[in-house]
């Protein structure tokens, strides 16, 4: 596999007259045949309908949300192989390579992750980054140069933090978010969830991914969203479902550890699921591989529909990022659009199925089209 670290990407803002971007257009009914019509790179309105004949082979739809990363880690891709534990456990490899690398080491890692993620058309993610005040800064600075936006959810460097650390730490970010309940002091937890809430801002966990923990005690800490459920029951799912809280789901770093996620489970339950792509060091933050992996793995538990393959990592990250906001499937030019070439008659089948025909060739953000190329 090629180390995605090492590609380098330039955008740039074409300034044409007037450009007529996809054949097809995603909208809440499916795809149907459409196009964006843009002036000068300024996007002015989608025409649906039989596109122009010059219209590019493309399917415009909402910009990628990565709904769960660990950027800091982007460094030490790709990383060996091991259990949940061994790997990213409290004592874990990943750990170790955190406390040993340098602070240019992980910016440097994490602004890589930035540039796939943009090349491949996400503009949005929710970090939950590691080592506490010095994390966060360490992340927004590798940001700072970026069109991708990060919720960035801090965590305290130990169990033995005080009020006035979490205090601190949430002063500097955009919530907290923990490895699993099994690893931190309840009451720690508890102030967390608490203080979290009483400055409106995010509570996250993971939650039952290699074993299956106490669901009542996760949700008594009232979280905005959990990753994983993995090892969850269905009892546990329908849980979540009455407490509205959404999960994110991550088949290809479950994948590396000899987990799976029922997607497919989920969502017939009435889960609100969102996709992502967990640690860096074990996978890059691509969403199209990552929609490619939820539609290939769900195909031996019921099937997802290329649609909802497509929902789950775009409109459904956007209701984990925005939990306050009615989120619609309507497209507007004002929204963080992707536009990806395509090259056979199926467009949709080929965005989630195929393996590496598409490409993304602009990404329209404040709307401006923004060319991408590799
Ligand atoms: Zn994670």
């Amino acid at each position: 596999m090629d180390n995605y670290l090492d590609a380098g990407s330039q955008c740039s803002l074409d300034i044409m007259a007037e450009e007529y971007l996809g054949n097809w257009v995603f909208t809440q009914d499916g795809l149907v045949p459409g196009c964006l019509r843009s002036r000068e790179g300024v996007a002015e309105e989608f025409l649906l309908g039989d596109p122009p004949p010059e219209s590019t082979r493309s399917i415009v739809l909402p910009a990628f949300v990565n709904a769960h990363t660990h950027l800091g880690d982007s460094f030490a891709y790709p990383a060996p192989k091991g259990s949940v534990e061994e790997m990213v456990g409290p004592d874990g490899y990943k750990h170790r390579v955190l406390a040993s690398a340098t602070d240019e080491e992980k910016r440097s890692g994490m602004r890589s992750s930035l540039d796939l993620m943009w090349r491949t058309g996400t503009t949005s993610f929710i970090d939950f980054r590691e080592e506490g005040l010095q994390g966060i800064s360490c992340l927004r600075d590798a940001t700072i140069d970026s069109n991708v936006g990060g919720v960035v959810l801090g965590r305290p460097e130990g169990s033995s933090c005080t009020d006035d650390d979490l205090r601190a730490l949430i002063g500097q970010c955009d919530g907290l978010a923990f490895s699993s309940i099994s690893d931190w002091p309840p009451d720690l937890l508890e102030t967390a969830s608490r203080m979290c809430k009483g400055s409106d801002k995010m509570f996250a966990l993971h939650a039952s991914e290699s074993r299956r923990e106490d669901i009542e005690a996760i949700l008594h800490l009232e979280p905005d969203f959990l990753v994983h459920m993995t090892a969850a029951s269905e009892d546990d799912i329908a849980a979540c479902v009455d407490r509205r809280v959404p999960i994110v789901v991550c088949p290809r770093s479950n994948k590396a550890f000899g987990l799976s996620p029922d997607i497919p489970m989920l969502l017939k339950l009435g889960a609100s699921v969102a996709l992502g792509t967990d640690n860096a060091m074990i996978c890059g933050p691509d969403m199209i591989s990552e929609m490619r992996a939820a539609y290939h793995l769900s195909a031996s538990v019921g099937g997802l529909s290329e649609f909802d393959a497509v929902r789950l990592a775009t409109c459904s990250g956007h209701k984990v990022l925005n939990p306050k906001r009615k989120i619609t499937m309507e497209l507007s030019t004002s929204d963080d659009l992707v536009v990806v070439d395509v090259q056979g008659e199926d467009p949709l089948l080929e965005l989630v199925s195929s393996d590496g025909s598409v490409e993304v060739s602009a990404v329209i953000q404040d709307g401006m089209v923004r060319r991408v190329r590799v």
